[in-house]
Protein backbone atom coordinates (compact mmCIF):
# COMPACT_ATOMS: atom_id res chain seq x y z
CA UNK A 1 0.00 0.00 0.00
CA UNK A 2 1.14 3.65 0.73
CA UNK A 3 4.09 5.04 2.49
CA UNK A 4 2.74 7.82 4.66
CA UNK A 5 5.52 10.39 3.44
CA UNK A 6 2.83 10.66 0.23
CA UNK A 7 -0.41 10.70 2.63
CA UNK A 8 -0.11 15.21 2.28
CA UNK A 9 -1.40 17.42 -0.44
CA UNK A 10 0.68 17.33 -3.42
CA UNK A 11 0.85 20.91 -4.37
CA UNK A 12 3.41 23.05 -7.06
CA UNK A 13 5.39 19.36 -7.31
CA UNK A 14 6.03 18.43 -4.23
CA UNK A 15 4.27 16.70 -0.74
CA UNK A 16 3.20 19.69 1.76
CA UNK A 17 1.30 19.13 4.95
CA UNK A 18 -1.86 20.88 5.67
CA UNK A 19 -1.29 24.88 7.29
CA UNK A 20 -4.21 23.73 9.80
CA UNK A 21 -2.25 20.81 10.95
CA UNK A 22 -5.27 18.68 11.21
CA UNK A 23 -6.03 15.01 9.77
CA UNK A 24 -8.84 12.87 8.63
CA UNK A 25 -8.94 9.28 9.47
CA UNK A 26 -9.70 6.94 6.54
CA UNK A 27 -11.36 3.84 7.81
CA UNK A 28 -11.57 0.20 6.17
CA UNK A 29 -15.04 -0.59 5.56
CA UNK A 30 -14.42 -4.23 5.70
CA UNK A 31 -12.30 -3.91 9.25
CA UNK A 32 -13.92 -0.79 10.67
CA UNK A 33 -10.28 -0.09 11.77
CA UNK A 34 -8.34 3.58 10.54
CA UNK A 35 -5.92 2.71 7.67
CA UNK A 36 -4.30 5.96 7.66
CA UNK A 37 -4.69 9.71 7.94
CA UNK A 38 -4.76 12.42 5.22
CA UNK A 39 -4.62 16.68 5.93
CA UNK A 40 -7.81 17.74 6.85
CA UNK A 41 -7.33 21.04 4.36
CA UNK A 42 -8.25 24.74 4.82
CA UNK A 43 -8.96 27.69 2.78
CA UNK A 44 -5.16 28.66 2.84
CA UNK A 45 -4.09 24.91 1.53
CA UNK A 46 -6.71 26.03 -1.61
CA UNK A 47 -4.84 29.19 -2.16
CA UNK A 48 -1.17 27.56 -2.32
CA UNK A 49 -2.91 25.07 -4.89
CA UNK A 50 -4.59 27.85 -6.54
CA UNK A 51 -1.48 29.53 -6.91
CA UNK A 52 0.50 26.64 -8.09
CA UNK A 53 -2.11 25.95 -10.66
CA UNK A 54 -2.35 29.69 -11.81
CA UNK A 55 1.34 29.67 -12.15
CA UNK A 56 1.58 26.28 -14.43
CA UNK A 57 -1.10 26.94 -16.61
CA UNK A 58 0.53 29.83 -18.88
CA UNK A 59 3.22 27.41 -20.05
CA UNK A 60 1.01 24.18 -19.87
CA UNK A 61 -1.32 26.09 -22.14
CA UNK A 62 0.99 27.09 -24.43
CA UNK A 63 3.00 23.23 -24.34
CA UNK A 64 2.72 21.74 -27.95
CA UNK A 65 -0.38 19.09 -27.86
CA UNK A 66 1.98 16.31 -28.86
CA UNK A 67 4.26 16.85 -25.76
CA UNK A 68 1.12 17.13 -23.52
CA UNK A 69 0.39 13.26 -25.29
CA UNK A 70 3.29 12.48 -24.15
CA UNK A 71 3.04 13.70 -20.33
CA UNK A 72 -0.34 11.53 -20.18
CA UNK A 73 1.32 7.99 -22.21
CA UNK A 74 3.95 8.12 -19.37
CA UNK A 75 1.15 8.62 -16.34
CA UNK A 76 -1.02 5.48 -18.59
CA UNK A 77 2.35 3.25 -18.33
CA UNK A 78 2.65 4.26 -14.62
CA UNK A 79 -0.90 3.24 -13.83
CA UNK A 80 -0.62 0.13 -16.00
CA UNK A 81 3.01 -0.59 -14.25
CA UNK A 82 1.32 -0.37 -10.53
CA UNK A 83 -2.00 -2.15 -11.11
CA UNK A 84 -1.75 -4.13 -8.58
CA UNK A 85 -0.73 -1.93 -5.64
CA UNK A 86 -3.63 0.61 -6.86
CA UNK A 87 -6.49 -1.92 -6.66
CA UNK A 88 -5.54 -3.08 -3.20
CA UNK A 89 -5.62 0.62 -2.12
CA UNK A 90 -8.75 0.78 -3.25
CA UNK A 91 -10.28 -2.33 -1.93
CA UNK A 92 -8.84 -1.43 0.97
CA UNK A 93 -9.82 2.02 1.38
CA UNK A 94 -13.55 1.57 -0.50
CA UNK A 95 -14.31 -2.12 -0.34
CA UNK A 96 -14.63 -2.62 -3.77
CA UNK A 97 -13.84 -6.92 -4.30
CA UNK A 98 -10.68 -7.23 -5.56
CA UNK A 99 -11.15 -8.98 -9.08
CA UNK A 100 -13.23 -5.89 -9.86
CA UNK A 101 -10.65 -3.36 -8.43
CA UNK A 102 -8.02 -4.87 -10.67
CA UNK A 103 -10.25 -4.90 -13.46
CA UNK A 104 -12.61 -1.74 -13.45
CA UNK A 105 -11.43 0.84 -10.89
CA UNK A 106 -7.74 0.56 -12.98
CA UNK A 107 -8.19 -0.89 -15.83
CA UNK A 108 -10.86 1.82 -16.62
CA UNK A 109 -8.40 5.07 -15.63
CA UNK A 110 -5.96 3.13 -18.07
CA UNK A 111 -7.68 3.01 -20.38
CA UNK A 112 -9.36 6.07 -20.47
CA UNK A 113 -5.76 8.27 -19.92
CA UNK A 114 -4.56 6.47 -22.63
CA UNK A 115 -7.47 7.74 -24.86
CA UNK A 116 -6.90 11.36 -23.97
CA UNK A 117 -3.49 10.84 -24.68
CA UNK A 118 -4.68 9.93 -28.28
CA UNK A 119 -7.05 12.71 -28.48
CA UNK A 120 -4.73 15.06 -26.89
CA UNK A 121 -2.50 14.55 -30.17
CA UNK A 122 -5.69 14.17 -32.83
CA UNK A 123 -8.17 16.78 -31.26
CA UNK A 124 -9.17 19.44 -33.54
CA UNK A 125 -8.86 22.74 -31.83
CA UNK A 126 -9.13 24.86 -34.56
CA UNK A 127 -12.39 25.03 -36.95
CA UNK A 128 -12.80 27.60 -39.97
CA UNK A 129 -16.86 29.15 -39.92
CA UNK A 130 -17.13 31.42 -43.21
CA UNK A 131 -15.09 33.93 -42.47
CA UNK A 132 -14.47 33.14 -38.75
CA UNK A 133 -11.04 31.25 -37.35
CA UNK A 134 -12.89 29.28 -33.90
CA UNK A 135 -9.62 28.41 -31.61
CA UNK A 136 -10.62 25.85 -28.70
CA UNK A 137 -8.73 27.57 -25.57
CA UNK A 138 -8.36 25.49 -22.70
CA UNK A 139 -10.53 27.06 -20.10
CA UNK A 140 -7.87 27.40 -17.20
CA UNK A 141 -7.66 25.98 -14.17
CA UNK A 142 -9.87 23.80 -12.89
CA UNK A 143 -11.47 22.01 -9.81
CA UNK A 144 -12.34 18.49 -10.12
CA UNK A 145 -14.18 17.41 -6.96
CA UNK A 146 -15.19 13.18 -7.09
CA UNK A 147 -16.41 10.69 -5.11
CA UNK A 148 -15.56 7.29 -3.75
CA UNK A 149 -17.23 5.01 -5.84
CA UNK A 150 -14.67 4.85 -8.51
CA UNK A 151 -11.85 6.56 -6.54
CA UNK A 152 -9.08 6.89 -8.81
CA UNK A 153 -11.47 6.12 -12.27
CA UNK A 154 -13.50 9.69 -11.67
CA UNK A 155 -10.09 11.84 -10.98
CA UNK A 156 -8.23 10.23 -13.95
CA UNK A 157 -11.48 11.12 -15.77
CA UNK A 158 -11.39 14.60 -15.09
CA UNK A 159 -7.55 15.43 -15.20
CA UNK A 160 -6.76 13.51 -18.42
CA UNK A 161 -9.10 15.34 -20.38
CA UNK A 162 -8.12 18.36 -18.46
CA UNK A 163 -4.83 18.06 -19.12
CA UNK A 164 -5.11 16.98 -22.70
CA UNK A 165 -7.04 20.65 -23.38
CA UNK A 166 -4.19 22.38 -21.79
CA UNK A 167 -5.57 23.41 -18.39
CA UNK A 168 -4.07 22.77 -15.11
CA UNK A 169 -5.91 21.19 -12.40
CA UNK A 170 -6.29 20.84 -8.24
CA UNK A 171 -8.26 18.00 -7.15
CA UNK A 172 -10.19 17.16 -4.12
CA UNK A 173 -10.74 13.66 -3.79
CA UNK A 174 -13.35 12.17 -1.68
CA UNK A 175 -12.23 11.87 1.85
CA UNK A 176 -13.99 8.36 2.47
CA UNK A 177 -11.48 7.31 -0.61
CA UNK A 178 -8.68 9.22 -1.02
CA UNK A 179 -5.81 7.25 -0.77
CA UNK A 180 -5.22 5.98 -4.74
CA UNK A 181 -5.10 9.86 -5.49
CA UNK A 182 -2.04 9.84 -4.05
CA UNK A 183 -0.43 7.33 -6.35
CA UNK A 184 -1.48 9.50 -9.15
CA UNK A 185 0.09 12.40 -7.90
CA UNK A 186 3.61 10.26 -6.97
CA UNK A 187 3.37 8.99 -10.85
CA UNK A 188 2.65 12.42 -12.06
CA UNK A 189 5.95 13.54 -9.50
CA UNK A 190 7.83 10.60 -11.06
CA UNK A 191 7.32 10.73 -14.52
CA UNK A 192 8.07 14.49 -14.72
CA UNK A 193 4.78 16.28 -15.40
CA UNK A 194 5.76 19.79 -14.59
CA UNK A 195 5.21 21.30 -11.19
CA UNK A 196 1.90 23.19 -10.20
CA UNK A 197 0.07 21.31 -13.17
CA UNK A 198 -1.76 18.70 -11.18
CA UNK A 199 -2.55 19.63 -7.68
CA UNK A 200 -4.12 17.60 -5.09
CA UNK A 201 -5.56 18.79 -1.57
CA UNK A 202 -7.24 16.82 0.30
CA UNK A 203 -10.44 17.29 2.90
CA UNK A 204 -13.98 17.68 3.50
CA UNK A 205 -16.28 19.15 0.70
CA UNK A 206 -17.92 21.78 3.13
CA UNK A 207 -14.22 22.88 3.55
CA UNK A 208 -12.28 22.17 1.17
CA UNK A 209 -14.99 21.47 -1.81
CA UNK A 210 -16.78 24.81 -0.80
CA UNK A 211 -13.21 26.81 -0.87
CA UNK A 212 -12.60 25.60 -4.64
CA UNK A 213 -16.27 26.35 -5.89
CA UNK A 214 -16.04 29.81 -4.52
CA UNK A 215 -12.37 31.02 -5.23
CA UNK A 216 -12.26 33.47 -7.92
CA UNK A 217 -8.34 31.73 -9.12
CA UNK A 218 -10.74 28.87 -10.18
CA UNK A 219 -12.31 28.79 -13.99
CA UNK A 220 -14.35 25.86 -14.04
CA UNK A 221 -15.44 23.24 -11.46
CA UNK A 222 -16.00 19.50 -12.87
CA UNK A 223 -17.81 17.69 -9.96
CA UNK A 224 -19.10 14.43 -9.83
CA UNK A 225 -21.04 13.16 -6.53
CA UNK A 226 -24.49 13.07 -5.30
CA UNK A 227 -27.35 15.57 -6.87
CA UNK A 228 -27.50 16.71 -3.14
CA UNK A 229 -24.10 18.41 -3.06
CA UNK A 230 -24.15 18.68 -6.97
CA UNK A 231 -27.00 21.49 -6.43
CA UNK A 232 -25.08 22.94 -3.63
CA UNK A 233 -21.65 23.14 -5.76
CA UNK A 234 -23.87 24.58 -8.77
CA UNK A 235 -25.21 27.40 -6.33
CA UNK A 236 -21.61 28.29 -4.81
CA UNK A 237 -20.40 28.64 -8.38
CA UNK A 238 -23.32 31.40 -9.08
CA UNK A 239 -21.38 33.68 -6.91
CA UNK A 240 -18.15 33.96 -9.13
CA UNK A 241 -19.65 32.75 -12.66
CA UNK A 242 -17.47 30.29 -13.28
CA UNK A 243 -18.18 26.63 -15.62
CA UNK A 244 -19.71 24.22 -13.60
CA UNK A 245 -20.25 20.19 -15.05
CA UNK A 246 -21.93 17.87 -12.32
CA UNK A 247 -22.19 13.95 -12.98
CA UNK A 248 -24.26 13.37 -10.82
CA UNK A 249 -26.35 10.48 -9.30
CA UNK A 250 -29.09 7.74 -11.68
CA UNK A 251 -32.29 5.71 -11.22
CA UNK A 252 -31.87 3.96 -14.59
CA UNK A 253 -34.31 1.27 -15.91
CA UNK A 254 -33.49 -1.75 -17.81
CA UNK A 255 -36.45 -2.35 -20.00
CA UNK A 256 -37.19 -5.98 -21.44
CA UNK A 257 -39.16 -5.43 -24.00
CA UNK A 258 -42.55 -8.22 -25.04
CA UNK A 259 -40.98 -9.60 -28.41
CA UNK A 260 -37.77 -11.22 -26.21
CA UNK A 261 -38.10 -14.75 -26.43
CA UNK A 262 -37.44 -16.59 -23.13
CA UNK A 263 -33.93 -17.29 -23.93
CA UNK A 264 -32.93 -13.67 -24.31
CA UNK A 265 -35.36 -12.93 -21.57
CA UNK A 266 -33.77 -14.68 -19.52
CA UNK A 267 -30.20 -13.86 -20.68
CA UNK A 268 -31.36 -9.83 -19.89
CA UNK A 269 -32.68 -10.41 -16.74
CA UNK A 270 -29.41 -11.99 -15.42
CA UNK A 271 -27.49 -9.09 -17.25
CA UNK A 272 -29.44 -6.48 -15.59
CA UNK A 273 -29.20 -8.40 -12.10
CA UNK A 274 -25.27 -7.81 -13.11
CA UNK A 275 -25.39 -4.24 -13.95
CA UNK A 276 -27.36 -3.40 -10.74
CA UNK A 277 -24.74 -4.97 -7.96
CA UNK A 278 -21.41 -4.11 -9.78
CA UNK A 279 -19.51 -2.49 -7.47
CA UNK A 280 -21.27 -3.93 -4.76
CA UNK A 281 -24.44 -1.58 -6.15
CA UNK A 282 -22.44 1.44 -5.56
CA UNK A 283 -23.06 2.83 -9.53
CA UNK A 284 -24.29 5.88 -10.44
CA UNK A 285 -25.18 4.06 -13.85
CA UNK A 286 -26.48 1.05 -12.10
CA UNK A 287 -29.61 -0.36 -13.81
CA UNK A 288 -31.72 -0.38 -10.76
CA UNK A 289 -35.28 -0.48 -11.87
CA UNK A 290 -35.94 -3.78 -13.93
CA UNK A 291 -39.08 -3.18 -16.17
CA UNK A 292 -41.01 -6.38 -17.36
CA UNK A 293 -44.46 -7.12 -19.25
CA UNK A 294 -46.49 -8.12 -16.66
CA UNK A 295 -47.70 -11.24 -17.42
CA UNK A 296 -43.76 -11.93 -16.89
CA UNK A 297 -42.90 -10.74 -13.61
CA UNK A 298 -43.06 -13.77 -11.45
CA UNK A 299 -40.13 -15.42 -14.02
CA UNK A 300 -38.16 -12.23 -13.86
CA UNK A 301 -38.55 -12.00 -10.25
CA UNK A 302 -37.42 -15.99 -9.53
CA UNK A 303 -34.75 -15.54 -12.01
CA UNK A 304 -33.21 -12.02 -10.84
CA UNK A 305 -33.48 -13.55 -7.20
CA UNK A 306 -31.66 -16.27 -8.09
CA UNK A 307 -29.18 -14.80 -9.80
CA UNK A 308 -28.91 -12.08 -6.86
CA UNK A 309 -28.19 -14.83 -4.34
CA UNK A 310 -25.22 -15.71 -6.21
CA UNK A 311 -23.50 -12.45 -5.50
CA UNK A 312 -20.75 -14.05 -2.71
CA UNK A 313 -20.83 -10.97 0.27
CA UNK A 314 -17.75 -10.95 2.14
CA UNK A 315 -14.06 -9.77 2.36
CA UNK A 316 -13.27 -7.37 -0.39
CA UNK A 317 -9.73 -9.71 -0.81
CA UNK A 318 -11.19 -13.41 -0.80
CA UNK A 319 -11.53 -14.82 -3.75
CA UNK A 320 -15.19 -15.52 -5.26
CA UNK A 321 -16.30 -12.75 -3.36
CA UNK A 322 -18.83 -10.60 -5.37
CA UNK A 323 -20.11 -7.66 -3.04
CA UNK A 324 -18.08 -5.99 -0.47
CA UNK A 325 -18.53 -3.96 2.25
CA UNK A 326 -20.96 -0.54 1.82
CA UNK A 327 -18.24 2.20 1.75
CA UNK A 328 -18.89 3.36 5.65
CA UNK A 329 -21.42 2.71 8.13
CA UNK A 330 -23.41 6.06 7.63
CA UNK A 331 -24.26 4.81 3.58
CA UNK A 332 -24.80 0.85 5.23
CA UNK A 333 -27.57 3.15 7.18
CA UNK A 334 -28.82 4.60 4.22
CA UNK A 335 -29.02 1.87 2.05
CA UNK A 336 -30.87 -0.28 4.90
CA UNK A 337 -33.17 2.65 5.16
CA UNK A 338 -34.27 2.07 2.09
CA UNK A 339 -34.78 -1.62 2.43
CA UNK A 340 -37.13 -0.73 5.30
CA UNK A 341 -38.92 1.55 3.15
CA UNK A 342 -39.61 -0.48 0.30
CA UNK A 343 -41.62 -3.14 2.88
CA UNK A 344 -43.03 -0.70 4.58
CA UNK A 345 -44.49 0.88 1.27
CA UNK A 346 -45.17 -3.10 0.23
CA UNK A 347 -43.16 -4.42 -1.86
CA UNK A 348 -42.25 -7.68 -2.04
CA UNK A 349 -38.94 -8.89 -0.61
CA UNK A 350 -37.91 -11.93 -2.72
CA UNK A 351 -34.13 -11.92 -1.59
CA UNK A 352 -32.32 -10.64 0.73
CA UNK A 353 -33.52 -8.12 3.30
CA UNK A 354 -32.46 -5.03 6.10
CA UNK A 355 -29.78 -7.21 7.90
CA UNK A 356 -26.12 -8.25 7.65
CA UNK A 357 -25.00 -11.24 6.44
CA UNK A 358 -24.99 -13.99 9.12
CA UNK A 359 -21.53 -14.18 10.69
CA UNK A 360 -20.69 -10.66 9.06
CA UNK A 361 -20.99 -8.94 12.19
CA UNK A 362 -17.32 -6.87 11.54
CA UNK A 363 -17.51 -4.54 8.43
CA UNK A 364 -20.59 -2.46 6.62
CA UNK A 365 -22.13 -5.58 4.98
CA UNK A 366 -25.55 -5.58 3.28
CA UNK A 367 -27.09 -8.78 1.49
CA UNK A 368 -28.07 -8.50 -2.24
CA UNK A 369 -31.57 -7.48 -2.33
CA UNK A 370 -34.56 -7.99 -4.90
CA UNK A 371 -37.68 -6.00 -4.57
CA UNK A 372 -40.77 -7.49 -6.71
CA UNK A 373 -43.83 -6.03 -7.62
CA UNK A 374 -42.67 -2.69 -6.85
CA UNK A 375 -44.84 0.30 -7.90
CA UNK A 376 -43.33 3.54 -9.85
CA UNK A 377 -44.87 5.29 -6.47
CA UNK A 378 -42.79 3.94 -4.18
CA UNK A 379 -39.36 5.42 -2.61
CA UNK A 380 -37.56 2.66 -4.03
CA UNK A 381 -38.65 3.04 -7.21
CA UNK A 382 -37.56 7.09 -7.05
CA UNK A 383 -34.28 7.89 -5.34
CA UNK A 384 -31.09 6.49 -5.57
CA UNK A 385 -30.06 4.16 -3.22
CA UNK A 386 -26.42 3.31 -4.01
CA UNK A 387 -26.39 -0.34 -2.88
CA UNK A 388 -27.07 -3.43 -3.67
CA UNK A 389 -31.08 -3.49 -4.47
CA UNK A 390 -33.13 -4.24 -7.10
CA UNK A 391 -36.61 -3.02 -7.93
CA UNK A 392 -38.37 -5.41 -10.50
CA UNK A 393 -41.37 -3.60 -11.85
CA UNK A 394 -44.38 -4.39 -14.63
CA UNK A 395 -45.76 -2.89 -17.34
CA UNK A 396 -48.82 -2.97 -19.36
CA UNK A 397 -47.82 -1.50 -22.99
CA UNK A 398 -44.68 0.00 -24.54
CA UNK A 399 -46.09 3.33 -23.95
CA UNK A 400 -46.13 2.74 -20.11
CA UNK A 401 -42.94 1.05 -20.05
CA UNK A 402 -41.46 4.58 -21.42
CA UNK A 403 -43.24 6.50 -19.17
CA UNK A 404 -42.10 4.57 -15.83
CA UNK A 405 -38.77 4.66 -17.55
CA UNK A 406 -38.91 8.55 -17.51
CA UNK A 407 -40.72 8.85 -14.68
CA UNK A 408 -38.04 10.04 -12.05
CA UNK A 409 -36.31 13.31 -11.64
CA UNK A 410 -32.66 11.39 -13.06
CA UNK A 411 -31.90 10.80 -16.17
CA UNK A 412 -28.19 9.23 -16.17
CA UNK A 413 -28.61 5.76 -18.12
CA UNK A 414 -30.77 2.77 -19.47
CA UNK A 415 -30.87 -0.38 -21.18
CA UNK A 416 -33.62 -2.11 -23.49
CA UNK A 417 -33.94 -5.61 -24.73
CA UNK A 418 -35.81 -6.25 -27.88
CA UNK A 419 -35.57 -9.53 -30.51
CA UNK A 420 -35.47 -6.92 -32.98
CA UNK A 421 -32.00 -4.07 -32.50
CA UNK A 422 -34.11 -2.00 -34.85
CA UNK A 423 -37.00 -2.05 -32.41
CA UNK A 424 -35.14 -1.64 -29.74
CA UNK A 425 -33.18 1.33 -30.89
CA UNK A 426 -36.50 2.75 -31.65
CA UNK A 427 -37.88 2.64 -27.80
CA UNK A 428 -34.14 3.57 -26.87
CA UNK A 429 -34.99 7.26 -28.49
CA UNK A 430 -38.03 7.48 -26.02
CA UNK A 431 -36.30 7.29 -23.30
CA UNK A 432 -34.89 11.04 -21.42
CA UNK A 433 -31.14 9.67 -20.25
CA UNK A 434 -27.37 10.28 -21.58
CA UNK A 435 -26.87 6.54 -22.41
CA UNK A 436 -28.57 3.51 -23.54
CA UNK A 437 -27.38 -0.15 -23.60
CA UNK A 438 -29.11 -1.85 -26.53
CA UNK A 439 -29.46 -5.78 -26.16
CA UNK A 440 -26.17 -5.68 -23.82
CA UNK A 441 -24.16 -3.26 -25.84
CA UNK A 442 -20.74 -2.52 -24.37
CA UNK A 443 -19.70 0.30 -22.47
CA UNK A 444 -17.60 2.82 -24.80
CA UNK A 445 -14.80 4.79 -23.17
CA UNK A 446 -15.09 6.98 -25.71
CA UNK A 447 -19.12 8.06 -25.77
CA UNK A 448 -20.15 11.41 -24.04
CA UNK A 449 -21.26 10.17 -20.63
CA UNK A 450 -23.85 12.00 -18.26
CA UNK A 451 -26.79 13.10 -17.09
CA UNK A 452 -30.73 14.55 -18.40
CA UNK A 453 -32.29 15.95 -15.13
CA UNK A 454 -30.90 15.68 -11.82
CA UNK A 455 -28.31 13.35 -13.13
CA UNK A 456 -26.29 16.53 -14.36
CA UNK A 457 -25.03 18.98 -16.77
CA UNK A 458 -22.10 18.16 -19.25
CA UNK A 459 -20.61 15.06 -20.28
CA UNK A 460 -17.39 12.78 -19.93
CA UNK A 461 -15.08 10.26 -21.83
CA UNK A 462 -13.67 11.12 -25.44
CA UNK A 463 -13.65 14.50 -27.35
CA UNK A 464 -17.08 15.64 -26.09
CA UNK A 465 -15.52 15.27 -22.64
CA UNK A 466 -12.40 17.04 -23.72
CA UNK A 467 -14.65 19.56 -24.78
CA UNK A 468 -16.27 20.67 -22.27
CA UNK A 469 -12.43 22.06 -20.99
CA UNK A 470 -12.32 24.12 -23.67
CA UNK A 471 -13.91 27.97 -24.70
CA UNK A 472 -14.23 28.43 -27.83
CA UNK A 473 -12.83 31.78 -29.41
CA UNK A 474 -13.58 32.84 -32.96
CA UNK A 475 -11.10 35.41 -35.08
CA UNK A 476 -12.68 37.19 -38.11
CA UNK A 477 -11.08 37.97 -40.84
P1 LIG B 1 -20.94 13.32 -2.37
O1 LIG B 1 -21.78 14.29 -3.09
O2 LIG B 1 -21.21 13.09 -0.93
O3 LIG B 1 -19.41 13.73 -2.46
C1 LIG B 1 -18.75 13.90 -3.70
C2 LIG B 1 -17.59 14.86 -3.52
O4 LIG B 1 -18.11 16.15 -3.25
C3 LIG B 1 -16.69 14.52 -2.34
O5 LIG B 1 -15.35 14.82 -2.68
C4 LIG B 1 -17.19 15.47 -1.27
O6 LIG B 1 -16.20 15.77 -0.29
C5 LIG B 1 -17.54 16.69 -2.09
N1 LIG B 1 -18.54 17.60 -1.50
C6 LIG B 1 -19.56 17.29 -0.66
N2 LIG B 1 -20.25 18.41 -0.35
C7 LIG B 1 -19.66 19.43 -1.01
C8 LIG B 1 -19.91 20.84 -1.09
N3 LIG B 1 -20.91 21.40 -0.41
N4 LIG B 1 -19.11 21.59 -1.86
C9 LIG B 1 -18.10 21.04 -2.56
N5 LIG B 1 -17.80 19.72 -2.51
C10 LIG B 1 -18.58 18.93 -1.75
O7 LIG B 1 -21.03 11.96 -3.19
P2 LIG B 1 -20.39 10.56 -2.82
O8 LIG B 1 -21.21 9.92 -1.73
O9 LIG B 1 -18.93 10.69 -2.65
O10 LIG B 1 -20.61 9.74 -4.19
C11 LIG B 1 -21.78 9.06 -4.50
C12 LIG B 1 -22.61 9.86 -5.47
O11 LIG B 1 -21.85 10.16 -6.64
C13 LIG B 1 -23.81 9.09 -5.98
O12 LIG B 1 -24.95 9.94 -5.97
C14 LIG B 1 -23.45 8.72 -7.40
O13 LIG B 1 -24.53 8.51 -8.26
C15 LIG B 1 -22.62 9.89 -7.81
N6 LIG B 1 -21.74 9.54 -8.93
C16 LIG B 1 -22.05 10.02 -10.18
C17 LIG B 1 -21.28 9.66 -11.29
C18 LIG B 1 -21.60 10.15 -12.66
O14 LIG B 1 -20.74 10.06 -13.54
N7 LIG B 1 -22.78 10.68 -12.90
C19 LIG B 1 -20.18 8.83 -11.10
C20 LIG B 1 -19.89 8.35 -9.83
C21 LIG B 1 -20.68 8.72 -8.74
Amino acid sequence: MLGQRHLEHFIGGGWVASGGGQRLPVINPATEQSMATVPDGTDQDVDSAVAAARAAFPAWAATPPQERAGHLRRLTLGLQARTEQIARTITAEMGAPLAFSLRVQVGLPVTVMSSYADLAASFRSEEKIDNSLVILDPIGVVAAITPWNFPLHQVVLKVAAALAAGCTVIVKPSELAPLSTDLLAELAHDSGLPAGVLNIVHGTGPRVGDALVRHPGIDMVSFTGSTRAGREVARRAGETLKKVTLELGGKSAMVILPDADSDLFDTAVRHGVRKCFMNSGQSCNALTRLLIPAERAGRAIQLAAAEAGRFTVGDPFAEGVRIGPMVSAEHRDRVRGYIHQGIAQGAHLALGGPDPPVGLDRGFYLRPTVFGEVNPTMVIAQEEIFGPVLAVMSYHSEDQAAEIANGTSYGLTGAVWSADPNHAATFARRLRTGQVDLNGGRFNPLAPFGGFGHSGIGREYGSYGLREFCAPKSLQS
